[in-house]
């Protein structure tokens, strides 16, 4: 068996073309595009290329993007300070923060989420939107669990019932992906198994899964025996590994064995990354609309 490939870029295009209307209407009634703003701090640069390509296809939507770049010996109170005054407006209007991370290491990175406005927390990290996350109400959903359900979703997989198994427990990807999974609904009414680097024989556990998901960080951890035949898999890692001079991305699964395995792999690059931006393009306009409703709306 060959596994069908779950083209996340195709997918990221459909749902971008869908917001760019949402995009002109907003703007007619507030009388500018909706704004995001992204705070990126120090000179990393595989997150230089994130938020690049994020400012990119927010442009691409119509959404106004702007990158605050702040020096790597910024401490966190400095960063609190800067994200507050984003907040309160002081460098203008503006209807999604995201700070990106990592963060340098001296720096407390949940200090810093936790003082993004809740309304503007596009990125779905502050305790308030995880919170309602966790009871079954989402605002924002965290954008990469937002892309897998998504993916899911458009590739018709059934997940009432069924066992999802997430190697991954953080609480970026792998816990809101893990209560969005067992949430009621459609692209929820599963049953979830959350994996860790203490999980005792983990193949064992991935072996039963009808739909599992890497988020793990470790390249091509997810081996064709760790796959339960005729499952799909969902590659969220992003690694980037040497190859003779030349380095390559790689996700969390060995593609080339699992595809021989289950029935639907996601690629990476190509997978679950362009849905994450997408899911952030549809998270601010969220914002945006959520932001400017005449108070008569409730
Ligand atoms: P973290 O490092 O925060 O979490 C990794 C998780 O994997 C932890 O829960 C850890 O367990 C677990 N883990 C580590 N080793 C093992 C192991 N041997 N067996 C089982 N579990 C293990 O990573 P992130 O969630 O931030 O990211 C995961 C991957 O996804 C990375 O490659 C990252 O680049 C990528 N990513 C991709 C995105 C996209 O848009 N496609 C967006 C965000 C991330 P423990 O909790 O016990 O330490």
């Amino acid at each position: 068996m060959t596994a069908k490939q779950l083209n996340g870029r195709e997918l990221a295009q459909k749902i971008q073309q869908n917001l760019v209307p949402q995009v002109v209407e907003i703007t007619r009634e507030i009388g500018r595009p909706p704004r995001l703003v992204v705070v990126l701090v120090g000179n990393v640069a595989a997150s230089a290329s994130y938020v690049k390509s994020k400012e990119a296809a927010a442009k691409r939507v119509g959404i106004t993007a702007d990158i605050f770049s702040i020096p790597e010996s910024t401490t966190t109170a400095e960063l609190v300070a800067t994200v507050k005054a984003i907040g309160r407006e002081e460098h203008g209007p503006v209807d999604g923060i995201l700070v990106q991370l990592p963060l340098p290491d001296h720096v407390d990175a949940r200090t810093v989420l936790d003082a993004v406005p809740p309304d503007r927390d596009v990125d779905g990290f502050h305790a308030e939107n995880a919170g309602l996350l966790s009871q079954g109400r989402p605002r924002f959903i965290p954008c990469t669990a937002a892309g897998v359900q998504k993916m899911i979703l458009d590739a018709g997989v059934e997940t009432r019932g069924k066992h999802v198994v997430i190697v991954g427990r953080s609480d970026i990807v792998g816990k809101p992906l893990a209560l969005l999974l067992a949430s009621r609904g459609p692209g929820g009414d599963a049953t979830v198994s959350l994996c860790h680097s203490h999980t005792a024989n983990l193949k064992a556990i991935t072996r039963q899964a009808d739909i599992l998901v890497a988020a793990v960080g470790i390249p091509q951890l997810i081996t064709a025996d760790m796959v339960k035949p005729g499952g799909v898999v969902i590659d969220v890692g992003i690694n980037r590994i040497q190859d003779g001079d030349k380095s390559r991305l790689v996700g969390d699964v060995d593609y080339d064995t699992v595809v021989e395995a289950a029935a639907a792999v996601s690629p990476v690059p190509g997978g679950v990354g362009p849905l994450t931006v997408a899911m952030l393009l549809e998270n601010t306009v969220l914002a945006a609309k959520e932001r400017n409703k005449a108070p008569s709306d409730g």
